[in-house]
């Protein structure tokens, strides 16, 4: 008889955001017509750039003629979008070898491909509050996890600790959901964990193009993370691709153990796992990297930062104490009067029909705080900060 993964009997169920779905359909459907204002998700607001517009109609008619039709693509990467990306890393004075930059169809799918590289018998470190994905994708790899909770007393961007024992090591800046960005000291910290325990660090910068302070936008930005880390990123909020799907990976060509090159096994991983990313896609996806791309790109970036700036006013004035919204899209708050996550998220559906992420959600340590989205539209989130305004003040 076929055995089943037993794993998938140990995740949780998807209890976040089906409860939020569930929460918020069951008060519509007691308040017909009301309107609600929808801070939780994660998703984008603003339609493509113009640009990527423009290359993905032309790559549609490319297809259509024999002379400029493209079957399959390279799986590892159109070779142009590769050094698109390379180019890129370099602004920031991160040197990529040719082969070290893939293309993927996002950070969701990588997250959990990447997993195959690694043997069961792992212990995976998680700081939380954290993405629930990371949980997930080890729970379903049979990975040891452990969780590594963080709080206000280190800004959400915990140091390591040397006696901790850990294979595989998540870091997630800018942080979802807290929108805390680790600074270089911390980071090299974790550079120097890993590099003493023989650890792999896994960075996740999906959010990177909302940092506007000095701090890094990428590992390879600290010495010596070339031998002990690879990265995860995505166009998904950096140019609206959500719905459109392209990311990219970068895997050094040094990091090798146990006989193993990590970049080669990654090569061997695509080459017969995928057979590429859409040409129509890539090709949309290098026009994010031309300096009109940029340009529009950063516009829409702009337009959800002013989205965190109306909110975290509004904090400012209520004197609620929170993290993000400057470097990252997400506003992180203490929940006022020591309510609980689930607490304030009724409160707020009930009294001003605003819907935002309770804390719990992301990791025990997450009890007591609450996530805003700043991708929503402009006008409801002024509306929203105002009702939180007027229901907190
Ligand atoms: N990593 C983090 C931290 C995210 O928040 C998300 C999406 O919300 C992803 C990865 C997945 O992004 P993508 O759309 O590229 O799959």
């Amino acid at each position: 008889m076929i055995k089943l993964n037993e794993n998938y009997k140990t995740l949780k169920d998807s209890y976040l955001f089906f409860h939020i779905a569930q929460k918020t359909k069951q008060y519509v459907a007691e308040h017909p017509g009301t309107h609600l204002y929808r801070m939780g998700i994660g998703d984008v607001s603003l339609p493509l750039a113009d640009a990527v517009i423009s290359k993905l109609h032309e790559a549609v008619e490319d297809q259509a003629k024999k002379e400029t039709f493209h079957g399959y693509m390279p799986e590892t990467g159109d070779p142009d979008l590769c050094a698109d990306i390379r180019a890129y890393y370099k602004k920031r004075g991160v040197i990529l070898k040719e082969n070290e930059a893939f293309v993927s169809s996002g950070a969701s799918d990588e997250l959990g491909d990447i997993l195959d590289l690694f043997d069961r018998d792992n212990t995976v470190l998680i700081m939380e509050p954290a993405y629930p994905a990371y949980v997930d994708a080890n729970m379903i790899a049979g990975h040891r996890i452990l969780h590594l909770p963080s709080g206000a007393e280190d800004d959400f961007t915990p140091l390591p600790d040397n006696d901790l024992e850990a294979d595989l090591i998540y870091i997630c800046s800018p942080n979802n959901p807290t929108g805390a960005v680790f600074t270089k000291e911390k980071l090299s910290a974790w550079v120097s964990y890993a590099k003493k325990h023989g650890s792999l660090i896994l960075f996740d910068a999906a959010y990177e193009a909302f940092i506007e302070e000095d701090l890094p936008h990428s590992i390879y930005e600290i010495e010596g993370a070339k031998d002990c880390a690879i990265e995860i990123s995505s166009l998904s909020k950096t140019a609206g691709f959500t719905g459109t799907r392209c990311g990219y990976t970068v895997i050094p060509e040094g990091i090798s153990f146990g006989g193993l090159n990590l970049n080669q096994m990654w090569v061997r991983n695509r080459t017969t796992k995928t057979n590429g990313v859409s040409y129509i896609i890539q090709k949309g996806a290098r026009a994010v990297f031309t300096e009109e791309g940029q340009k529009q790109i950063r516009d829409n970036i702009n337009i959800y930062k002013e989205n965190a700036k109306c909110l975290m006013k509004v904090f400012d004035e209520l004197k609620i104490p929170y993290w993000g919204g400057k470097n990252a899209p997400y506003i992180w708050i203490r929940c006022p009067k020591d309510m609980g996550s689930w607490e304030f998220f009724d409160l707020l559906l009930d009294q001003i029909q605003v819907v935002g992420t309770p804390g719990e959600g992301f990791g025990k340590c997450g009890e007591g705080y609450f996530r805003f989205s700043t991708f929503g539209d402009p006008e409801e989130t002024r509306i929203a900060a105002e009702r939180i305004k007027a229901l907190l003040g």
